[in-house]
């Protein structure tokens, strides 16, 4: 059976060669007579499944030793809430960056929270890019600021790290591990896995440790940042499977020569398929300001939107799947995590420009 091509937005492609490898690993794991699924999270084999994974993410990221690496639950959304319950810290306001659902959806939640300054959106321009940081209104009283490295649904993605005074707290969901990145710069990152790590069920979450230890009143055990780092992240049962299959993929990552390498490989994949775009004549657009162009999610639409079905339909025979845009946007969106291969994208740009020659 051939596989098709997945550019599903989340959850998304896995590595063929890490399902092939979970796959023999499944009945029997190392030859031990059980699953990893099985396996109790204290055991010595699970323990070492979850350290190795968390010292490989480690090395991919060379994130600092001042940083907790945590594996939790409740998606990127309940980080929303979590990150203010844990990192207001006495403050009573923090700092947001507007620029698309994945903000507006962090934005309400912190609403719960504290007083949420909105220092700059986009949304006047219907999220297209980043606003100009020389007009953001920071609040040097914030307890951080938060913003999302990269739009999911938008295609929209910052092009540089924000410089600001209060820590900097950032949502790497469906960017992280797609280019190096200096941990250093951040008081917090997290991303949920099923785009760019593994399968859904966890979230990571590095932060530098002197931001933890202080949760808002009421703020359940489960959590409590301090409370996970504590226990390794195994304050209860933790999503066993999804962080085994994880850290397939950081092994993965490291065995194709980790960041710098898939980097490169991620800036040809975008670059080729938006050259197809802005070559097409307008047949299909992406309205994203060139610099701030997600190099992860591309968002485009057709210039008579009653081809849409159609086009989704010859991709789904073609074996390109999943292109749909988000609900709430429509059009078509192609998402190109690290595990969809260049082959991919070069068969959808073909397949672009012969519906093209077919409708247009
Ligand atoms: C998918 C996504 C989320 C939501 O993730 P869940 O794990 O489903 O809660 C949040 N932020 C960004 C940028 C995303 O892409």
């Amino acid at each position: 059976m051939t596989r098709a091509y997945n550019f599903c937005a989340g959850p998304a492609a896995l590595p063929q060669a890490v399902l092939s490898e979970a796959q023999k690993d499944l009945l029997n794991y190392k030859g031990r007579g059980l699953s990893v699924m099985e396996m109790s999270h204290r055991s010595a084999e699970y323990v070492a499944i979850a350290e190795e994974a968390e010292a490989d993410l480690r090395e991919l990221l060379n994130v600092p030793s001042n940083y907790k690496v945590l594996f939790l639950q409740g998606g990127a959304s309940l980080q929303f809430a979590q990150i203010p319950m844990n990192l207001l810290r006495g403050h009573s306001t923090a700092d947001y960056v507007n620029t698309g659902m994945w903000s507006t959806k962090a934005i309400a939640e912190g609403k719960k929270f504290c007083d949420v300054n909105v220092v700059a959106s986009d949304e006047h321009n219907k999220f297209r890019g980043v606003p100009a940081f020389d007009t953001w209104q920071l609040n040097d009283k914030a307890a951080y600021l938060h913003y999302a490295e990269n739009e999911t649904i938008h295609g929209v993605q910052f092009n540089y790290i924000p410089d600001v005074k209060v820590p900097l707290v950032a949502d790497f969901s469906s960017s992280i591990l797609s280019q190096p990145l200096d941990v250093s710069k951040f008081g917090l990152i997290y991303a949920g896995a099923q785009k760019n790590i593994g399968p859904a069920g966890v979230v990571l979450v590095i932060v530098r440790e002197d931001l933890i230890g202080e949760v808002l009143p009421g703020t359940p055990t489960m959590l409590d940042y301090k409370v996970a780092a504590d226990n390794g992240s195994m304050y209860n049962t933790p999503p066993t499977f999804s962080w085994y299959l994880a850290g397939l993929v950081f092994k993965w990552l490291k065995h194709h020569g980790g960041l710098s390498a898939i980097a490169a490989i991620n800036q040809r994949k975008a670059a080729k398929l938006y050259a197809a775009i802005d070559g097409s004549g307008g047949f299909y657009h992406n309205p994203v300001i060139k610099t701030y162009r997600s190099i992860m999610n591309v968002p485009f639409t057709l210039l008579d939107p009653a081809l849409e079905k159609t086009f989704l339909k010859d991709a789904e025979a073609r074996g390109l799947l999943n292109l749909a845009g988000h609900r709430s946007v429509g059009g078509m969106r192609a998402s190109l995590y690290n595990a969809v291969p260049e082959e991919g994208v070069d068969a959808l740009i073909a397949f672009m420009q012969d519906f093209q020659q077919k409708m247009g």
